[in-house]
């Protein structure tokens, strides 16, 4: 330990950010995440300020044979921004987003957070697809698909990611676009944390907003299931222009009648992408399937509208278990169980959440980038969130149960990579969903990180 803690102190004399040991006082907050459950001890955090830091970091951890966990926002529910034993990189510094309005192209440190590209881009009138809540990291979301409100008209976020700087295990520093490292980039659109560490993204931007339509009438689970059918129907006539999603949840709050308090509800959430006016028009059926409990309906602002869930999961006070799978179709008999799944919730706190694709999301090819196939149409999420540990076993019982249950209605046993339980099915899950893409993605890796340096994420095992 004290050769390590020597060359730690050497190390620290070429490093410009911040070198924080299991002795320092700010190690506890450093090693949590978003997922309160994970309680894991790195041999040393390397906060990073510029990419030479990264370099630095990388060359130290393989010159000491450590493994390497990285953080981007820190809201992976499996935790694997952290690792016990290992040298992990944090972004949290880096975090600049550049806009260039005129080519439409932003670039995004591998720290930055959702709120940082919106609002970076917005202030041109321009976006990229993220996802549902501001605080979660660019680069993890992004890495294994990224899922937003845009994916109707522009796809997921990797189907916008046009290059990108990467550290690679042997500290090297390689950009890769369609026309340099090519390979590299096909890898990092779906295939995870595998390949380095993402210092720079650069995303094609879009014309968005201002102002947006966002429609959220919200209907009791004890009202039945024509809504829900109703909105499955309507996105399947309109799912090119609106990004939607169900939402099962439980009502509380002052936005709710009293009477309707811990009763469960659904969300029929969507954002029209295009016009503000037109989307109000089109969506306003939605807010005319039945007696609503409450309604969060309006136009508002791109960036609002980016930020209306944040409250919903705040960072580090929550305990978690996801499991996420797609869907071919979305049937009556789907339906009904989403719908007893969410009454069988052991926890007020838990979502659970029926996701549309089609539009621009489908029309991508199946190797065009490693995330792989587009053809389902839609995705099932069980999102259970709790906060005493003495109820952990019922609450990921809850999950996992949900998914197991739902598996015959299951997209060739594929799953969404980002919302995959803690990590335990890993290897089984990340062969079917990336499917015939696979191999591919094992010969990426055996280039780029030979020694499994980067193994906690969806992992990839090299070629021995
Ligand atoms: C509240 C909440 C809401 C969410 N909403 C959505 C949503 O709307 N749509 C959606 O698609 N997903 C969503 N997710 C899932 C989210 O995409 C994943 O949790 C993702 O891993 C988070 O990225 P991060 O950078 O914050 O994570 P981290 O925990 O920091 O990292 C996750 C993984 O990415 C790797 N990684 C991180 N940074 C880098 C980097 N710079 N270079 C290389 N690898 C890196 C890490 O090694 C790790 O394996 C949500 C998650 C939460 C908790």
């Amino acid at each position: 330990m004290d050769d390590f803690r020597k060359t730690v102190d050497t190390l620290s004399l070429e490093f410009g950010g911040e070198m924080i040991g299991p002795e320092d006082a700010r190690f506890d907050d450093a090693r949590g995440v978003w997922n309160a459950m994970i309680d894991r001890r790195p041999a040393l955090i390397a906060r990073c300020k510029a990419t030479n830091d990264v370099q630095t970091a990388v060359k130290f951890a393989a010159a000491s044979e450590l493994s390497i966990s990285i953080r981007g926002g820190g809201h992976n529910v499996a935790g694997h921004a952290v690792c016990d034993g290992g040298v992990m990189i944090d972004l949290s510094l880096m975090r600049n987003v550049t806009v260039d309005a005129s080519a439409r192209i932003a670039k995004v440190q591998g720290g930055a957070l959702w709120r940082d590209v919106d609002a970076a881009t917005q202030a041109h009138g321009l976006a990229t697809p993220g996802g549902l809540i501001s605080d979660t990291g660019v680069a993890g979301l992004t890495l294994s698909g990224g899922i937003g409100w845009l994916r109707a008209q522009h796809g997921l976020s990797i189907d916008n990611l046009v290059g990108a700087d990467v550290v690679t295990a042997d500290g090297n520093l390689i950009h890769t676009s369609a026309d340099e490292n090519p390979e590299l980039l096909w890898a990092l659109q779906g295939g995870g944390g595998n390949f380095g560490v993402v210092v720079q993204f650069e995303f094609a931007l879009h014309a968005i907003g201002p102002e947006v339509m966002f429609a959220a009438p919200i209907y009791l689970v004890e009202d039945g299931p024509e809504p829900i059918r109703a909105w499955r129907d309507f996105l399947a006539k309109h799912g090119d222009k609106v990004g939607s999603l169900c939402e099962f949840a439980t009502a509380g709050g002052e936005d709710f009648p009293e009477e309707h308090w811990g009763k469960r509800v659904f969300t029929l959430a969507c954002v029209y992408n295009g016009d503000a006016a037109e989307g109000e028009a089109l969506l306003q059926p939605l807010r005319e399937l039945g007696e609503m409990s409450a309604d969060f309906s309006g136009r508002m602002n791109y960036c609002d509208v980016q930020q209306l869930f944040d409250t919903l999961m705040p960072a580090g006070e929550f305990r978690c278990y996801w499991k996420a799978r797609y869907l071919t179709d979305l049937t009556d008999e789907m339906i009904d169980l989403a719908m007893a799944n969410a009454l069988a919730a052991p926890s007020d706190s838990s979502l659970s959440s029926l996701w549309n694709f089609g539009g621009a999301t489908a029309r991508v090819p199946a190797n065009a980038t490693a995330f792989g196939d587009r053809s389902m149409g839609w995705m099932y999420s069980l999102d259970g969130v709790w906060t005493d540990q003495v109820d952990d076993e019922v609450n990921i019982a809850w999950s996992r149960d949900g998914w197991s249950n739902s598996e015959r209605f299951g997209h060739h046993g594929r799953a969404y990579l980002n919302f995959a339980g803690h990590g335990e099915d890993n290897a089984s899950l990340t062969q079917t969903s990336f499917g015939p893409n696979y191999e591919r993605l094992v010969k990426v890796k055996t280039k780029y990180d030979p020694q499994n340096r980067f193994r906690f994420n969806q992992n990839i095992a090299p070629q021995t």
